[in-house]
């Protein structure tokens, strides 16, 4: 497609042509456009091209506040889950350094982490693939255009690159997979101006240094336990709860964890400005809603974890028809992830309702390409969707909280087993596993059907991922506790949980 400047003569030439095909003929340049190709819209126009559909993809990264850009792929690869579990990582290899010498390694001089070789291996990493998903998509024939788009009538798209070009296109079915971008508070004189986000900390080529992160949810306490990890002096500000919407017992039992591992918090506090001294540090100031008093401390960072906001914006949602959700800015979705324009679609972290997650995104972007195939009529389930956050010690879980539990099938209508174990792994390095904890909620009555599991622990990510199998099909307590566990491990704890709260006895694990 040429690239063609709005309002020239052969922009209207072309323009009119394409609503007269569409209007006359219903003849359109593609079966699919989807704008956005991160995790669901590359997940959705490859399958589409897959099942014989002609298809173009718009992706465009609009720089961070701070000026940070990166390639194709979206959220999760350049500024998400990627980099996010490779810094990780980093931190747990501090750990084990430590762990290692008393398991008899010999490591002299001092061992230190130094940020830009981690830096630039990750971001090389993430590079890597940014150009595999250009050739993914070359081969799989689908069309890549590094284009920011809108759309101008609904089956319209203006494409506008980064020169300012224009390029029109048409289709039969538009899907939109923009995503979201972080927030800074409003409301924080200093906060843009001094601080950054997720979309700028794994691209720092230097060092952080002493990092503020602002916030208590799944970014805050990921990035805030890798920095802690690495051996940065590392401050979380949590203005309410920790882990919103998660189990509350879990969400403080991983905030304690991350207390004994370094990490300091700052409880009930709200910041009020951030400044920069002559010195180049940054004074935060701020005041603790509980005693009303204010404090401040200096930084050498900054980091706004407060939450996101759907790319929906810039698209032109308005002029279309296409609703969106008054409080939360998100595209208003049926099962079927339409919105209110038949043949416009919306998934992944702008649709309203939906976990903000990678895994749901691509699952919903593939059974949405085969439905617009007309390949099947199959809908994406997003109930039991296991989720881990990479925080030092790991918290996955699948289903419901206790609270949640509670709050359905009442307080006599659920049992709760849990335990408190050690890790095998932990005992030579004398590790503290005060925080090492499973829970298996069910019903209390008939099969005594799991309502949810979370689990605390190395790896919980990998433990979680065959559970939420398990929870899929349905699983009971009894048929938990007839499986047979994988010795010596800390996934075999949730096969042998029996302890129930109600008993009020001592759940920790002794012996094997
Ligand atoms: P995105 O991946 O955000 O892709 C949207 C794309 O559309 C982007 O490339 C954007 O630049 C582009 N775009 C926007 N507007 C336009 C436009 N007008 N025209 C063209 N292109 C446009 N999830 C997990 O499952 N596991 C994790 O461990 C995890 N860790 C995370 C860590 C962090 C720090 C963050 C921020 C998120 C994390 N997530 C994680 C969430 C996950 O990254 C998102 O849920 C996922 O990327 C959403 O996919 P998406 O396709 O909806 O949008
Ligand atoms: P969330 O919306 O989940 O959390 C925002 C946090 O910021 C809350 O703790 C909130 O506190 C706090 N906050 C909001 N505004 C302010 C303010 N003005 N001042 C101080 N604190 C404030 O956002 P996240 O960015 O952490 O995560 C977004 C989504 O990304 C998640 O829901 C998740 O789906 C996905 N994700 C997934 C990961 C994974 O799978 N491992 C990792 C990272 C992200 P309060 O509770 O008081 O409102």
């Amino acid at each position: 497609m040429a690239a063609l400047c709005r309002g020239s003569q052969r922009w209207k030439r072309i323009h009119c042509f394409h609503v007269f095909k569409r209007k006359f003929t219903g003849k359109h340049d593609y079966d699919l456009v989807v704008i956005g190709g991160g995790s669901g819209g590359l997940a959705c126009s490859k399958e589409a091209a897959q099942l014989g559909q002609k298809v173009a993809v718009l992706d465009y990264v609009e720089p961070s506040a701070k000026g940070t850009k990166w390639g194709l792929g979206g959220t999760c690869v350049n500024v998400g889950c990627i980099p996010k579990k490779l810094m990780h990582q980093a931190a747990l290899l501090g750990t084990a350094v430590k762990d290692a010498q008393k398991y008899g390694w010999q490591i002299s001089g001092t061992v230190s982490h130094d940020w830009s070789t981690m830096a630039e291996a990750v971001q090389n990493y993430v590079k890597s693939l940014n150009w595999g998903h250009r050739v993914q998509l070359q081969d799989k024939k689908v069309t890549y255009l590094n284009l920011k788009g809108t759309l101008v009538d609904k089956h319209t798209i203006r494409g506008l690159s980064k020169a300012g070009k224009e390029t029109i296109l048409t289709a039969k079915n538009i899907v939109l997979a923009t995503g979201g971008r972080p927030k800074y508070p409003s409301n924080v004189p200093g906060a843009v101006e001094h601080g950054i986000t997720s979309d700028d900390i794994f691209w720092l080529k230097k060092s952080p240094g002493k990092t503020l992160v602002v916030g208590a949810s799944y970014v805050a306490l990921e990035c805030a336990g890798f920095l802690t990890g690495i051996g940065l002096n590392t401050t979380v500000m949590v203005r309410s709860i920790a882990l919103r919407g998660f189990d509350q017992q879990m969400a403080g039992l991983v905030t304690d964890y991350m207390e004994s591992y370094g990490t300091r918090f700052e409880w009930k506090s709200v910041p009020t400005r951030v400044e920069r001294l002559s010195s180049g540090a940054l004074k935060v100031t701020w005041t603790n809603t509980q005693t009303g008093c204010e404090h401040s401390d200096t930084f050498d960072s900054v980091l706004w974890a407060v939450g996101r906001s759907p790319e929906t914006k810039a698209l032109g949602l308005d002029k279309v028809g296409v609703q969106i959700s008054k409080e939360t800015g998100k595209v208003i979705v049926g099962a079927d992830e339409s919105s209110s324009v038949p043949n416009i679609y919306a998934f992944g972290d702008i649709g309203e309702g939906r976990p903000e997650l990678t895994p749901t995104a691509i699952k919903a972007g593939r059974l949405l390409a085969h439905r617009l195939a007309g390949r099947s009529s199959e809908l994406m389930n997003y109930d039991n969707v296991a989720t881990t956050v990479f925080t030092p010690l790991e918290y996955g879980c699948v289903g419901l909280s206790e609270v949640e539990a509670e709050r359905r099938h009442g307080k006599d209508g659920i049992e709760v087993y849990h335990a408190f174990y050690k890790p095998l792994e932990f005992t030579v390095s004398q590790r503290d596993s005060s925080q090492c904890y499973i829970k298996v909620i069910c019903e209390r009555e008939g099969n005594q059907k799991i309502l949810g599991l979370h689990f605390l622990g190395p790896n919980a990510g990998e433990v979680l991922q065959g559970f939420s199998l398990a929870l899929q099909c349905g699983a009971t307590y009894p048929q938990l506790t007839r499986t047979v566990g994988i010795h010596p491990t800390s996934a075999e704890e949730l096969m042998k949980v029996n302890i129930t709260k109600r008993s009020g006895l001592d759940p920790t694990v002794t012996g094997c």
